[in-house]
């Protein structure tokens, strides 16, 4: 089986090294297997992607030395698979509309006294789950803003034990329930970052998912949703995160180490591959 691999940034900002790390892992794997090697745009988000970013994404990965297939894959030209796939869970009954505000939420979870607290921060108290099927419709039909909710509890039964093959760690057995009802769609953009990387990497017949090991706990997400919607669960091979010199993991605010500014102050392509260690490919 031919191996393909992708690297999917978003456009919120310029590539720094730890996406230049990324990248040159993920063009690197699939070079290793005679294999292909995609580039996917993951701009959901209209408040933060902007297009001057996703131009200087390409621009900066040309000027590295990487070269990925074409056509690049921008999930926002792309909503109405991230749609069919809601329909789908909608069809069997797994998700539900939340009009929640964030404010709803904490004030909830600070009558209870607290909630368990999921990989992400707190767990959804389930405010919205058990609003009856007549008062959710009308609610959704007279406009009221709301995201989509997993029922996190009755994919999980439907779906049964789960697991899903880490390159270097083996076998691990998923557990989503940790989440609680993640949203899946959320009030402003009609997908959310779970659904339509899962959904990505199906269409785009990827057979190995090399990202960064802070994902890691999402992949439990990713192989319930694989499950409930029928997709085949690629390989993954999670890899460490790039820290500054104190140590603190590389981020977009981090100005000096973005490929741009390096470029600018005279490094070259294989300068800035060394810095990321991952010179050779
Ligand atoms: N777009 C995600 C990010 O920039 C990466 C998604 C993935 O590799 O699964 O962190």
């Amino acid at each position: 089986m031919t191996v393909v691999t992708r690297f999917a940034p978003s456009p919120t900002g310029y590539l720094h090294l730890g996406h230049a790390y990324s990248a040159l892992f993920a063009a690197q794997a699939a070079h290793d297997a005679g294999g292909r090697f995609l580039l996917r745009i993951e701009d959901i988000d209209p408040g933060r992607c902007r297009s001057e970013f996703d131009t200087a994404i390409s621009e900066d990965l040309a000027w590295l030395g990487l070269a990925w297939e074409t056509p690049v894959r921008r999930q926002s030209e792309h909503l109405p698979d991230y749609q069919a796939a809601l329909d789908r869970l909608a069809g069997g009954g797994l998700i539900y509309p939340c009009f929640c505000t964030r404010k709803d939420i904490a004030d909830e979870i600070a009558a209870a006294g607290g909630a368990p607290q999921g990989p992400d921060g707190p767990v959804y108290p389930g405010i919205c789950r058990t609003i009856a099927a007549g008062e959710r419709r009308e609610r959704v039909a007279t406009g009221q803003a709301h995201a989509l909710r997993l029922d996190m509890a009755a994919a999980c039964r439907r779906a049964g034990p789960l697991s899903w093959q880490d390159d270097s760690r083996g076998k691990i057995a998923a557990r989503p329930e940790r989440f609680g009802d993640i949203v899946l769609a959320r009030k402003e953009v009609p997908t959310s970052y779970h659904l339509s990387v899962t959904v990505d990497d199906a269409l785009q017949g990827v057979t190995l998912v090399t990202r960064g090991e802070d994902l890691n706990d999402a992949t439990d997400i990713h192989r319930l949703l694989q499950a409930l919607l029928g997709l085949p669960t690629p390989l993954y091979r999670h890899h460490r995160l790039l820290t500054d010199t104190r140590g603190r993991r590389l981020a977009k605010r981090d100005r000096a180490a973005t490929i741009r500014s390096l470029r600018e102050a005279g490094r070259t392509p294989a300068e800035v591959r060394a810095l990321t260690g991952l010179a050779a490919t």
